[in-house]
């Protein structure tokens, strides 16, 4: 077991020798960065030239203390002071095996001797196409993508030219990316009274004010509401979207009945039903959220775990759902979209998650003995907080006072203590643990985390928690 020292789980960086040698050790370019800098200072030397430090805005509001990656590897995280850090955030969810797992990076680096990209296919598209087809239900048909906003945006578009119809109806606070048609207020608008409209309010400034003229949205778990929106707007509506399980927006599953009753109203209104498995594809399950729950998609969106920090997304669904695309009267377009890098990455994550179905289970495991252990953390600690998990999968919250999801996901964010959760992040990654600072952020796992690091979490978590005081 890594030994903390002074803080810090372990200080040593250890260099694969399968691996290129470390960037710092690499000659720097005259005027480079020196390697002596800490991360604030590196921090503002990136921002000089990258707009805000950072290339996407999540990422900003991920590191209230600057934390700038020198390598990755397993479950570790080393930043350019050389402090190693256990990471529950894993880049958002890719490396189910751990960060640079060896065989992925042994195919990439084979791959790029081959040629990353032509512009043509490769018979490497039909391996992946293939093993998709054979693990996800729904699936007989895939385009490849760059990005589950892509993807997304031409799921729905595909959706509106075979239906002839233009609505979609999303559930508040599922993201599906920042494409025109769905981005929308919604992590950031969950601590205001629950609107009593269908129409969304734009996600960011920029936005066409029509953009989204025609997404309506409705809470998550409100069978209900999900009722009244079709009986309104059903004839009218070309997709209904959703994360199958919410896993942007803490981790919510479904109420009991949620998805096959919305299964039901779509195919009964004529509406193609669109799952968001962005996050949940090969990761709740070798078939993803629709196997573990039962229900079948028209359209599955998929992305992350696929490919294993490369990126690349899909979105397919039956030959009968394709044909549009198939014979060219829909369009998805991209230059980069299937390249063979990014191929050569879902070919090798698939065989690896085909040929050892055994780790969901592991998976299952681990998730389970850090949930026990922060519930009995918590409580040991006299602090309320909300854990939820579906297999490794999991959201923990810092509350102001106690609640649960039972009444939806507005009043359990409403109970958060943000700025205590945010406090707790900053002194557990001075400690060597890495989460994202918000409370709504899932926690991720990866077959790397052993349960001794998940001790050590949980040991850590426990330590920087004492020094948080409680919000009035
Ligand atoms: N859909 C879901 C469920 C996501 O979690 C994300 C990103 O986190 C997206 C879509 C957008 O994917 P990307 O950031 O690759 O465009």
């Amino acid at each position: 077991m890594a030994s903390i020292v002074n803080g810090y789980i372990g200080r040593e960086i250890v260099q694969d020798p399968a691996l290129p040698p470390l960037s710092d050790d690499m000659p720097l370019p005259e005027g480079g960065i020196l390697h002596s800098l800490t991360n604030a200072e590196q921090l503002a030397s990136i921002r000089e030239v990258v707009a805000g430090g950072v290339s996407s805005n999540m990422r900003a509001q991920a590191i209230p203390e600057p934390l700038i990656v020198r390598q990755a590897k397993g479950d570790r995280i080393w930043d350019v002071e050389d402090r190693e850090l256990i990471d529950l955030n894993m880049g958002y969810g890719p490396h189910l095996f751990g960060y640079a797992d060896p065989e992925l990076a042994a195919a990439l680096a084979r791959q790029l001797t081959e040629g990353a990209m032509t512009g043509l296919p490769h018979r490497l598209d039909r391996q992946a196409g293939e093993l998709i087809a054979r693990l996800v239900p729904s699936v007989e048909q895939v385009r490849f993508a760059n990005s589950g906003t892509e993807a997304v945006a031409s799921a729905l578009r595909l959706a509106r030219a075979a239906t002839g119809r233009t609505q979609v109806l999303a559930f508040e606070g599922h993201y599906h990316g920042w494409s025109e048609t769905v981005l929308r207020a919604g992590k950031a608008i969950f601590h205001e009274a629950a609107p009593d409209s269908t129409a969304p309010r734009p996600g960011a400034p920029g936005m066409i004010p029509e953009a989204l003229a025609h997404t309506l949205q409705v809470p998550w778990n409100d069978l209900s509401a999900l009722r009244t929106v079709f009986e309104a707007h059903g004839e009218r509506l070309a997709a209904a979207i959703c994360e199958p399980m919410m896993a942007n927006a803490c981790v919510v599953p479904p109420a009991p009945g949620q998805l096959e009753e919305l299964r039901a109203l779509c195919d009964r209104w004529g509406a193609w039903l669109v799952f968001d498995e962005v996050v949940t594809g090969f990761r709740v399950g070798r078939g993803g959220a629709q196997e573990r729950y039962g229900v079948t998609p028209d359209l599955t969106v998929l992305s992350k775990v696929m490919g294993g920090g490369v990126p690349v997304a899909a979105f397919g669904g039956s030959r009968n759902t394709m044909a549009m695309l198939a014979d060219h009267r829909a369009m998805h377009l991209g230059v980069y979209a299937g390249n063979h890098l990014s191929v050569r990455a879902v070919v090798t994550m698939l065989e690896k998650i085909e040929r050892s179905p055994e780790i969901y289970e592991q998976l299952e495991e681990q998730g389970c003995y850090l949930e026990r252990r922060l519930r009995s953390m918590f409580a040991e600690m006299k602090r309320p907080a909300l854990v939820s998990r579906v297999g490794s999968l999991l959201s923990v919250s810092l509350l102001r006072q106690p609640a649960d999801l039972s009444r939806g996901l507005r009043g359990a964010v409403q109970a958060m203590d943000f700025g205590a959760h945010r406090a707790l992040q900053i002194r557990a990654q001075k400690r060597g643990v890495y989460f994202h600072p918000s409370p709504i952020e899932p926690w991720f796992l990866s077959t790397a985390h052993s349960l001794e690091d998940l001790d050590h979490v949980v040991a850590i978590v426990r330590d920087a928690l004492a020094d948080v005081p409680e919000s009035r």
